[in-house]
């Protein structure tokens, strides 16, 4: 017990080690000498061999090469050879008993070296201490640097699996939608490790482990032992071990397999939440990122875009957002589609529209037997879309479309953030409707719908600046309502508020689309016309001075027209200035109504009895 200890300790400490055993050597050999029974030399054999434990063949070798030094003096008094015989096979049965030993301690070592890490890292899963400790980063970083870590730690365990039963091989098998999948094996060519099939579909079935023996006519018998991967209550693989030819897996073998699968249930779970965290990392990063840009601009179309181009980081598809426009949809941005050539949409029952209908996202993983129209525009082949409504306080402010040809083209990851990303758009987008409808507010007339005063003034000086730099003409139309004042009176003011919205909505339908219609004040009117000379001028006046004549207003069950009378002035050939223009449109229109009311006049025609 003292030598096993002393041995043990120089083994550690690694000094005097050469010196102690030669003298242990040349103490036995005293002793044989000392009593005289050269017979005893045979001792040498299993002290050596006792030795050999302790200390490895580097050690033990050399030691063994001190024997015939010490015995010569027998060489020289008995028979040589039989000395150099027995010499010879003592220094050889020390030298492979000491390799052999090392080799058997080394494997030991290892396995135990493992099985001491295997305790620490359960210790620290179990007190949930594995995540906290490490940072999110480090964590995210470390499963990026080795995407197959987990099947090598797997594999490392399987490879123990396989040390500690004696097995020819261990196999994981894990469970995928399809079914069970060999994930990982110790054995190069691992479908031999699949012929108990009848014990894994148990084991899976059961949840408990399975121990089959099979002694097939003509094959060498086989154990496998299938343990059941635990997620929870969820099997999520199974963990087999097999043995050919020496004999079946006991109790104690069952009990390290358990051990080994529970450490396997620990790497895949917090592989599992890795990878996890990384998703949502990547996922939060583009959100995060993408919402901020989305807050950058109060302008409608820009949202859009910085909108669309988030959304296809997180779903690379063909993508469009629509806003509302009274029973109408507008296609405001998109990325994959033809451009269809209107940009308003009566989403009727196609996909979208019943999304909109419901208040709610709806994906369609396989179109093939849908019967709604899926776009209310014509699109190439589509496999899945997801419409997904941005609503905001209850109000429907957009509507983003996603189209792939492929079915099942978005995962409910994807969709998860999809969701999150049209949360933070609805907001955006209301809050661009909201500032567009105020900004539309501040520049147009309550009753009328048309431009206010303050608006026309401005657009008309800016028009004059924009007249400096390019010599385009320009036209401007005073119109004023005939003896509005007896309409008035006959019929009451919220008769003649009628007659001022009615006469507002034939100004609005007869002007060009780029020209600007306002209310100058009262129960007058202007429209700026653009780029239009006199030619074109008189024929817009003329138009919109038939068009009122030829209304039949019939309000609160009465029957009533008006007559209106216009002046015209052109720039440059007119007046060259802002103030110019108008004071001339205006001489017209009191020319107008000085002779006879009902018609239009332009300045140029005037200008002789004007100066
Ligand atoms: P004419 O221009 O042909 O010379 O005669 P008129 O009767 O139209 O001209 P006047 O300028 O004398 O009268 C304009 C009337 O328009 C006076 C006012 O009561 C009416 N008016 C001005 N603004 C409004 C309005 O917002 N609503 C209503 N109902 N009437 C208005
Ligand atoms: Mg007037
Ligand atoms: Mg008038």
């Amino acid at each position: 017990m003292g030598l096993y200890s002393y041995f043990s300790f120089i083994r550690r400490e690694k000094g005097y080690i050469l010196e102690t055993l030669s003298s242990f050597n040349v103490f036995l050999a005293g002793v044989i000498q000392a009593l005289g029974l050269p017979w005893l030399r045979i001792a040498y054999i299993p002290c050596f061999a006792a030795l050999s434990f302790f200390f490895g063949p580097k050690i033990m070798i050399p030691l063994s090469l001190t024997i015939p030094f010490l015995e010569a003096r027998h060489f020289t008094q008995g028979s040589f050879k039989e000395e150099a015989f027995f010499i010879g096979a003592t220094v050889l049965t020390v030298s492979i008993l000491s390799v052999i030993l090392t080799q058997i301690k080394k494997e030991r070592d290892t396995v135990k070296r493992s099985l001491a890490r295997l305790k620490e890292e359960a210790e620290d899963m179990d007190s949930g201490a594995g995540i906290d400790r490490i940072s999110r980063e480090r964590l995210i970083s470390e499963h990026l640097s080795a995407t197959n870590k987990a099947n090598t730690e797997i594999r490392e365990l399987l490879f123990i699996a396989k040390h500690v039963l004696s097995a020819d091989s261990a196999s994981l098998f894990t469970c995928r939608e399809d079914g069970l999948t060999l994930r990982c094996s110790t054995d190069e060519s691992p479908s031999s490790s699949i012929s108990h099939e009848g014990s894994i579909a148990q084991c899976m079935r059961e949840k408990r482990s399975v121990v089959s023996y099979s002694d097939p006519a003509g094959n060498a018998a086989s154990s496998q032992i299938a343990i059941p991967v635990l997620d929870g209550t969820f099997v999520a693989g199974v963990l087999t071990a097999q043995r050919i030819a020496s004999g079946p897996f006991d109790k104690q073998d069952t009990k390290t397999v358990e051990m080994l699968s529970e450490q396997i249930t620990r790497t895949l779970h917090r592989h599992r939440v890795i990878s996890q965290i990384n998703r949502e990392h990547t996922g939060l990063k583009i959100l995060h990122e993408g919402s901020s840009s989305l807050i950058k601009s109060l302008k409608i179309e820009d949202i859009a875009q910085n909108l669309i181009e988030v959304a296809f980081t997180i779903a690379p598809l063909s993508i469009a957002l629509f806003v509302p426009q009274g029973d109408l949809y507008e296609l405001i941005y998109q990325v994959g589609f033809v451009p269809p050539e209107e940009k308003l949409f009566d989403f009727g029952n196609s996909i979208p529209g019943m999304a909109v209908r419901n208040g709610e996202s709806l994906y369609i993983s396989d179109l093939k037997n849908n019967k709604t129209p899926v776009l209310p525009f014509k699109t190439a082949r589509a496999g899945s879309i997801f419409a997904l409504p941005l609503i905001y306080e209850k109000e429907l402010s957009g509507i983003l479309i996603f189209l792939s040809e492929k079915n099942s083209a978005l995962s409910s990851y994807q969709i998860e953030l999809l969701e999150v990303l049209g949360n933070q758009a609805s907001l955006s987008l209301a809050n661009a409707q909201f500032h567009h409808e105020l900004e539309r507010m501040a520049v147009t007339d309550g009753l009328t719908g048309l431009y206010n005063h303050r608006h026309f003034q401005e657009t008309l000086s800016s028009e004059f600046k924009r007249l400096q730099r390019f010599s385009n003409p320009l036209s401007l139309l005073l119109v004023d309502i005939d003896f509005f004042k007896k309409v008035n009176d006959a019929y009451g003011h919220p008769v003649g508020d009628e007659i001022l919205k009615g006469v507002a909505e034939i100004i609005r339908e007869t002007v060009r689309n780029i020209d600007i219609p306002a209310r100058y004040g009262g129960e007058e009117f202007a429209a700026i016309l653009l780029g239009a000379n006199h030619e074109e001028a008189r024929k817009i006046a003329e138009r919109l001075r038939r068009a009122v004549m030829d209304k039949q207003f019939s309000i609160d069950g009465e029957d009533l027209k008006v007559t209106v009378s216009i002046g015209a002035a052109t720039s440059p050939h007119d007046a060259e200035t802002k103030e110019q223009i108008i004071e001339k449109a205006d001489q017209a229109l009191y020319y107008a109504k000085r002779t006879g009311r009902d018609r239009c006049v332009l300045w140029n025609e005037i200008r002789g009895e004007n100066g």
